[in-house]
């Protein structure tokens, strides 16, 4: 079953539409159903283009992803 913390999991390959269709079916659909997900994917969409309108896209560096993704796996716990 698909969760919270598969979400943030493929979060990045989601933005980047390098999800399988599967994948991709099952995030959309938790997504729908999790009001904190979507709230998390929608901030996560905005902070990027944010990031897109102050400077190129490689401004989104491999480090500053990962640093990002351990900053949110550690706002969503397992439970
Ligand atoms: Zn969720």
């Amino acid at each position: 079953m698909f969760m919270c913390r598969d979400l943030v999991e493929n979060i990045m390959d989601y933005i980047d539409n390098e999800l399988d269709l599967k994948t991709l079916e099952e995030l959309e659909k938790h997504a729908g159903e999790c009001p904190e997900c979507r709230a998390f994917v929608d901030t996560y969409k905005k902070m990027l283009e944010l990031a897109g309108k102050l400077k190129d896209s490689s401004f989104v560096t491999p480090e500053i992803r990962n640093r990002l993704k351990t900053l949110l796996k550690s706002k969503i716990k397992p439970s």
